[in-house]
């Protein structure tokens, strides 16, 4: 199996998630384009759970969610580290994720900004939210 299809592979269980969510996103008015081999979904219920959460994006596996396509645009270098982190963990990522978080918590810190996870994706010159 080559190096690219194990990319692909091992987060393809949160992939699947992911790619449920995003068919929901386009059955309610969302927009979906793939972009160097990340589908990018944008718009209809991504949109209002993405606002909820007071995020502009989010990905899932090989799936990034945006608010809208130029909250995608703007988040794409950020985005595309955690999307390599998920090739990294693949499925370990989300578990991983709230637990570096939720030791950040624990130790007063910020769940979000002194995530590592994220800490490595804001690392790649993007901007923390807003
Ligand atoms: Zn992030």
């Amino acid at each position: 199996m080559s190096p690219r299809a194990l990319r692909y592979l091992w987060p393809l269980p949160v992939t699947c998630i992911a790619l449920v969510l995003a068919g929901a996103a386009c059955l309610t008015g969302g927009q979906c384009q793939a972009v160097d081999g990340v589908l990018e979904v944008s718009g209809g219920v991504a949109s209002r759970l993405l606002r909820q959460r007071s995020a502009a994006a989010m990905t899932l596996g090989h799936v990034v969610f945006g608010r809208t396509r130029e909250c995608l645009e703007i988040s794409r270098p950020h985005e595309r580290v955690h999307v390599r982190q998920y090739e990294r963990w693949g499925p370990l990522l989300l578990p991983l994720y709230w637990l570096a978080g939720g030791i950040a918590r624990w130790q007063g810190r910020d769940f979000h900004l002194d995530n590592p996870f994220e800490q490595e994706a804001y690392n790649n010159n993007s901007q923390p939210p807003e």
